[in-house]
């Protein structure tokens, strides 16, 4: 099927044609039609299947054959999103959409001044994408209201009941007329989705869904490097310089302090690269995002909560520089390259105490990842001489911070820790010259702490994890 098949009117279908789109995907093709009868749709799709599109052309079609006008500090059609991010490159889109038309969007989210977000609302505005907390805020400020809405859109459900926006989304329901069309999108459609999904839309809506989570995943080469730890530095700057067409390299790292060291490495050896994670300011996130998108720069570093938000076309390849502990995460990374029908790489590395998070990984994708060209190995300097285990154990057969698994991930799976006695100390702790780390963001309290504080607690390393999610 052509676009130009597709009962879209001619200001649309001209944009379109600038965008590049000759075919519509399966969402778009499934979709326009019965949203432009006027129905409710239920969407179960990931980012990457072209769901923007599907949702925004018939919306625009109809604020344009509504023959309403939009009224001082109103929207027409209101698209929620999660993130910032995301949010911004949604009103992208319409705004590409819509460039033939007088249709007007803007968009608010939180985390910078509020004082452009009113005055672009003092008209009123055809579509308005926001995240929660800013739509909230600026409703309870007057600065918008939601009684002249014609559309609603709540895209990546799963993703905002994830980062506990289930509250504000219920008031802006609340908030909504009675006679309007609904929109839900989702990837996934576990029982609370579901349940949310009947609260917003009417009943029998339109369902359609694609690509399950398995059909673009086959799509993308995979390669693996078993590394240590403290080489993978080394090991992502050799193939970055042994492969000129790695172009546009997303890279991921489990914390912030982790993402701006391989940036440093990285730059050291001449690669253009930024990274994007929750301590940079929205706007260096936003230029960053803004010269890997242009190609200025060729490698972004992102953790995975700044990378929710992250839409860029030909991700060419996608290294898993820390692998995943959670493995769907894992799935959502490496479906940032293979978008829209493109093929794409993705390049993991796993230290010896990441093997569990790979084999939880290969179990959920049923695909045993190939190891890639070993001939690298010998391109990387030789490995710093580390001091033994044995020597590095205090008197009281304590390891350093750096080296304890009390104190960060396991250093060796956990069934060998267990079996590991303690040895008893030759010498007092001595880590590496120059191995000492900065205090990481996640390391518990140490030096003076009581003993029973500084124990392997159960569940800690959970706690750590969330608190890592929150501010990453
Ligand atoms: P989305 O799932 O909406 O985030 O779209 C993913 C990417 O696919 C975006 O970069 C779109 O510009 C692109 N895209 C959407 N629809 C089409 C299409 N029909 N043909 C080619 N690319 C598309």
């Amino acid at each position: 099927m052509l676009f130009s098949e597709l009962p879209l009117v001619n200001p649309l279908q001209r944009a379109v044609r600038a965008v590049g789109y000759e075919q519509p995907t399966p969402i778009q093709e499934q979709s326009i039609p019965s949203l432009l009868e006027g129905k409710d749709l239920l969407g179960i799709a990931q980012t990457g299947t072209g769901k923007t599109a599907a949702f925004a052309l018939p919306i625009l079609q109809r604020l344009l054959d509504s023959g309403k006008f939009r009224a001082p500090k109103t929207c027409r059609a209101l698209i929620l999103l999660p993130t910032r991010e995301l949010a911004i490159q949604v009103e992208e889109c319409f705004k590409q959409y819509a460039q033939f038309t007088a249709i007007s969007t803007t968009c608010i989210f939180g985390g910078v001044s509020d004082a452009s977000q009113k005055r672009n609302l003092i008209r009123g505005v055809d579509v308005l994408v926001a995240t929660p907390g800013r739509l909230l805020d600026l409703i309870g400020q007057k600065a918008v209201s939601l009684k002249a809405l014609e559309f609603f859109v709540l895209d990546e459900a799963d993703r905002m009941l994830d980062m506990g926006f289930i509250h504000d989304i219920r008031k802006v329901v609340a908030l909504l007329p009675q006679v309007r069309q609904n929109l839900f999108f989702s990837a996934t459609m576990p029982d609370d989705i579901t349940k949310l999904a009947a609260t917003i839309l009417r009943p029998n809506p339109v369902r359609v869904e694609v690509a399950p989570q398995s059909t673009p995943i086959e799509r993308i080469r995979q390669e693996l490097y078993r590394i240590d730890k403290r080489r993978k530095g080394a090991l992502l700057k050799e193939l970055l310089l042994a492969h000129p067409e790695m172009k546009k390299v997303l890279v991921f790292s489990r914390t912030k302090h982790g993402a701006d060291k391989i940036t440093r490495v990285l730059e050291k050896a001449g690669i253009k690269c930024s990274a994007i994670h929750g301590n940079k300011s929205q706007n260096r996130r936003q230029e960053a995002l803004g010269n890997f998108k242009k190609e200025s720069i060729r490698v972004l570093v992102a953790t995975d909560i700044a990378a929710r938000g992250i839409d860029v076309d030909d991700v060419s390849h996608v290294f898993n520089y820390d692998l995943p502990d959670v493995p769907e995460t894992f799935v959502h990374r490496i479906g940032r390259t293979a978008r829209a029908g493109k093929d794409g790489i993705a390049i993991s590395f796993c230290a010896p105490d990441e093997e569990q998070d790979l084999r939880a990984i290969e179990k959920l994708t049923r695909i045993r990842i190939p190891e890639g060209d070993k001939a690298i190995y010998e391109k990387l300097p030789p490995q710093q001489k580390e001091t033994p285990e044995s020597e590095m154990r205090n008197a009281r057969g304590r390891l350093p911070r750096r080296e304890n698994p009390a104190h960060g991930k396991p250093a060796q799976p956990k069934t060998a820790q267990k079996n590991a006695q303690p040895k008893p100390a030759q010498k007092p702790a001595q880590p590496a010259r120059g191995e000492h780390p900065a205090p990481s963001n996640n390391a518990p309290a140490q030096g003076n702490a009581p003993r029973h504080r500084r124990r392997n607690r159960p569940g800690s390393r959970a706690r750590r994890r969330m608190r890592e999610a929150a501010s990453n």
